[in-house]
């Protein structure tokens, strides 16, 4: 079956444009130019695209309320914004409100193609309906008091539901496949954001602070998500009891504070 993307861009040109590329890579391709459009599909269940293309600027309805009630509807397709806004605290308030990707106008047509297989394929997988990759995890996994369900998109840590945003779950899930295994900031990058060019590392460091508030009892004194100094991050699955106590591998990063 055809991936069906949903195109949200009022600049007539930039999504017709898209709209063109995305149908000649054999995609679906549907081009609205204002939010309430784009809104107006989730009254239809399940929401009917496997993929957004989103501009932020928009007549009627910002970009990051269109995101924020697509996620707030459980509607958990991989978003990607695509905004001449350029601003680092734009990039951020994206990936809060759930973006996935983040590229600034003018873009490279190929790059943004490749996201978009990119970003389709890992859905896929995420949703189980590819068949490689074959996930060393279950579909739920548990820690620590914590119940995962990736397929269902659904997270309760010590019986509190939490909601997780699809980059913290792909964060997690990274971390949990490579249990044990130290994984610089880099490398992160790589396996979750999956491109070079947009996250820093920094935000690297502000996603693992926001998985241990989800997850640490303490999350000062983290026991799962560790800090390697210089390094990068940890995933220990059943650290030992005193394990916070070591000093020399748990450093006073960024990300603790
Ligand atoms: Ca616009």
């Amino acid at each position: 079956m055809k991936a069906r993307i949903l195109i949200v861009e009022d600049e007539r040109h930039i999504g017709t444009l898209l709209k063109y590329n995305c149908e000649g890579e054999g995609y679906e391709a549907e081009l609205v130019g204002d939010g309430p459009a784009a809104i107006a599909f989730m009254e239809r269940d399940p929401f009917p695209f496997d993929l957004v293309i989103l501009d932020l600027m928009l007549p009627g309805m910002s970009g990051y309320m269109v995101l924020e009630k697509l996620r707030r509807a459980n509607v958990h397709i991989p978003v990607l914004i695509l905004s001449a806004r350029t601003l680092s605290e734009d990039r951020t308030r994206g990936f809060d409100a759930g973006a996935d990707q983040y590229m600034t106008k003018p873009f490279e047509l190929p790059e943004l193609l490749s996201r978009v297989r990119g970003l389709l394929a890992r859905h896929a997988q995420v949703r189980g309906t590819a068949p490689p990759a074959p996930p060393p995890t279950g579909e739920v996994f548990e820690f620590d008091g914590a119940v995962i369900n990736f397929t269902r998109h659904e997270v309760t840590v010590r019986n509190e539901p939490k909601v997780l945003t699809p980059l913290e779950l792909r964060l997690l899930r990274c971390f949990i496949e490579h249990e044990g295994v130290v994984l610089t900031r880099n490398e992160l990058l790589n396996q979750v954001w999956g491109f070079d060019s947009n996250p820093t590392t920094r935000t690297v460091d502000n996603f693992v602070a926001r998985l241990r508030q989800h997850f640490e009892v303490d999350p000062s004194r983290p026991r799962h998500f560790l800090s390697v100094r210089g390094v990068g991050y940890r995933f220990l699955l059943n650290p030992a009891p005193a394990a916070h106590e070591e000093e020399s591998e748990v450093d006073s990063d960024p990300a603790a504070k």
